[in-house]
């Protein structure tokens, strides 16, 4: 509910804001190497999509 700012304490802004934190998104593990990758994305590290090899190196 919209209330003026100083009538929000400080103590009830910053538990507000505990629950802002940053957070990439749409970054998942690959499930063949382990690595950090895009979801819906071919690895980039082992090339691999679904389990199945795309790219070859
Ligand atoms: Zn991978």
């Amino acid at each position: 509910m919209a209330v003026p700012a100083r009538r929000t304490s400080k103590t009830a802004k910053r538990k507000r804001r505990t629950h802002f934190k940053l957070q990439v998104t749409g970054v998942t593990k690959c499930d063949n190497c382990g690595e950090m990758k895009l979801a819906h994305r071919v690895c980039k590290s082992c090339g691999t999509y679904r389990g199945k090899e795309v790219i070859n190196n």
